[in-house]
């Protein structure tokens, strides 16, 4: 009997009986290891799949990533075997694992109820029980589109006129079958927790010119605990709902008669973003940026010039001036170059740091918009830095530097992505390896980790993504760091260099919170609405028992203004549990209750958002409390 040989990820090598499965090798070689499918040199397969020439292994655990998104997979085609024995008449489509589960698309003229899904949750608990094995076969495209024709599944018809290949892989379990490269658990009873979340219209290929097809979202774990944990996030997550929090706060509203995608600020936000915004200018000024601003629209013919007519043409906006052709900023870049050409720069005026809190349009498909998260105008908070390549090191550092500063503020931690050349792009291996390399150096500096993208940097340089995450453990992009060897090159940008000739410089785009829309969302979220006092667009709401009081607590109001503290009142002739409750729902820090014994005494009885009671004080103290919260929010940022 032949024997080959498997290189396990620690090195280690292990003789096996040729041809045996991949499930009988993890029985001697990791016996009881939870695995749903094994990468066999780099490849994932099945278990059931067979071992028969030396290669490097590594099992796939159930926990893990990759596991995970097996696991979801699977789930997807237990779903359509459920859907299509419920309801035989439905087409099926796609049915990809995809962050936090799975979707099935179908196309059921019908549409599906939250009743029908439950009726599909119970049958699929029964396909999971039938514990039936997920079989796959390979069969010549030819007899796969005979089987997809009998059954009359013309999306899978569709997908597979596009495959070039002779031969497919099907799978098949209980009675139902697809067309899919795998690889899928072993059988329907390594299923172990699962969940069906929702149902919505989705276009055929997301091309709202194709037919709208019935999405089933649902989601799967490893355990019971750990979908319970997940089930409870979402719970958490919808109650934190911006778009919900942000019509209860009165901060911003989207109007079918203004447009979707297009946010109106109704004060509370206005003033919310104002805040952010004032900080953001403080904390850039601070660090030697100065503040600059572009017109909205620009001539074609610049657009044409920067290479955003060519490579970014769908997301742009274009209107006509005087029989010129414009196009509405997708980015605020183009002015900065202007900026920088309008004068000779020597090497003593780099590094030169432009920042503007730059508002752009970019078209997007109806389809993804969603609240702030996705939207069609928006405000970046942008800089570009241009510096001689030896300060690419320190610009990067101090941007690091910066962005870890400001998500401490907002108590957010962090991931690191680092985006590699791709194959195709610009620039030169030198341009390249430098940049790359001040990256890399600059994270290390912060003894940062981070993982790598291996070529999934733009075309035109390398670049760091910073992905935040909130207090439910969810992960946002905010700041990027991207190099450009386009820019220089396409504007023609120089400086005079030591050695008296002209040199190009290095430039850098950056973002720190990325789109102001979107970080607000962010932040509604993770406070879900009670925002830090420095934060909040009202920071206090003086409220009176009855209208005895209503001079002196004007007073107070009028005084807490002056002192720069945002500050309501409410004199309604209301009861004051209604009032305090009023002011609890609108989640403000603190609530100032004027009886008449503050009236006669000269004082305010603070009481904060969470129901404790501060007790008398002068007004002096509670302003000065007022001014200590905020210091001390802001206290972690650097000089
Ligand atoms: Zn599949
Ligand atoms: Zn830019």
């Amino acid at each position: 009997m032949s024997e080959i040989k498997l290189t396990l990820p620690d090195e280690s090598t292990v003789a096996v009986k040729k041809g045996i499965s991949a499930s009988e090798a993890l029985k001697c070689i990791r016996p009881g290891l939870n695995a749903v499918a094994v990468e066999i040199d780099g490849v994932l397969h099945d278990l059931s799949d067979s071992l028969e020439s030396n290669a490097r292994i590594s099992f796939i655990t159930a926990e893990s990533e990759k596991g995970l998104d097996i696991i979801r997979h699977s789930t997807s085609h237990i779903m359509a075997e459920a859907v299509k024995s419920l309801f035989p008449e439905v087409k099926v489509a796609i049915g990809p694992s995809i962050d936090n589960g799975f979707y099935y698309d179908f196309d059921y003229d019908r549409g599906f109820t939250p009743e029908d899904l439950k009726k599909i949750e119970t049958r699929m608990q029964e396909i999971v029980k039938a514990d039936s094995a997920f079989k796959r076969s390979v069969i010549s495209k030819d007899d796969a589109v005979k089987i997809f024709a009998e059954k009359g599944e013309t999306y899978k018809l569709e997908l597979l006129n596009e495959i070039n290949d002779a031969t497919v892989s099907i799978y098949e379990q209980g009675g139902f079958m697809d067309l899919c490269r795998g690889p899928h658990l072993d059988s329907t009873g390594k299923v172990k927790a699962f969940k069906l979340t929702s149902i919505a219209g989705a276009y055929w290929r997301g091309d709202e010119n194709n037919k709208m097809l019935q999405r089933i979202y649902g989601t799967a774990f490893p355990d019971r605990k750990k979908l319970k944990q997940y089930l409870n996030m979402l719970e958490e997550a919808k109650k934190r709902d911006h778009r919900k929090l942000g019509r209860q706060l009165d901060l911003f509203n989207i109007y079918d008669e203004a447009g979707a995608g297009l946010i109106v600020y109704h004060p509370k936000g206005a003033l919310l973003r104002r805040i952010i915004e004032d900080f953001e200018i403080r904390e850039h000024l601070k660090r030697g940026y100065q503040m600059v601003k572009g017109p909205q629209i620009l001539k074609l013919d610049l657009w044409e010039k920067s290479g955003h007519l060519q490579n970014y043409k769908e997301n742009m906006y274009f209107t006509e001036v005087d029989g010129k052709e414009y196009g509405l900023k997708p980015m605020n870049c183009l002015a900065h170059m202007l900026i920088y050409k309008s004068a000779l720069r020597s090497y003593r005026d780099l590094p030169i740091r432009y920042f503007e809190l730059g508002t752009v349009n970019r078209h997007e498909k109806s389809g993804v918009l969603h609240g702030l998260s996705r939207v069609r105008e928006f405000t970046q908070d942008d800089a570009h830095l241009l510096c001689t390549p030896d300060q690419l090191n320190d610009e990067i550092t101090g941007i690091i530097h910066f962005v870890r500063d400001v998500m401490q503020v907002f108590d957010f931690t962090f991931d690191i992505e680092l985006s590699t050349r791709p194959a195709k792009s610009i620039g030169t291996d030198e341009d390249w390896q430098r940049a790359t390399r001040a990256l890399t150096q600059a994270l290390d500096t912060f003894g940062l980790s981070y993982k790598i993208n291996e070529g999934d940097g733009a075309f035109y340089g390398p670049k760091i993504d910073f992905k935040l995450k909130d207090c439910l453990n969810r992960s946002w992009q905010c700041a990027t760091i991207q190099c450009d060897f386009v820019l220089p090159e396409r504007f023609d940008l120089n400086y005079i260099a030591e050695d008296g000739n002209k040199h190009r410089p290095v430039m850098l785009h950056r973002v720190i919170l990325g789109s102001i829309e979107r970080f607000l969302g962010i932040l509604i979220e993770h406070y879900a609405g009670a925002f830090p006092v420095w934060l909040s667009p009202v920071q206090t709401r003086v409220i009176t028992i009855s209208e005895d009081q209503n001079s002196y607590a004007e007073t107070v109001y009028r005084t807490l203004l002056e002192h720069n503290i945002r500050t309501e009142i409410d004199l309604q002739n209301e009861s004051l549990n209604h009032k305090i409750r009023e002011a609890q729902l609108q989640k403000i820090p603190y609530m100032l209750v004027i009886g008449n014994r503050e009236v006669e005494q000269n004082t305010v009885a603070p009481r904060a958002r969470d129901g404790k009671n501060l007790g008398a004080m002068p007004l002096n103290s509670f302003i000065e409390l007022i001014n200590n919260d905020c210091s001390k929010a802001l206290q972690t940022l650097s000089n």
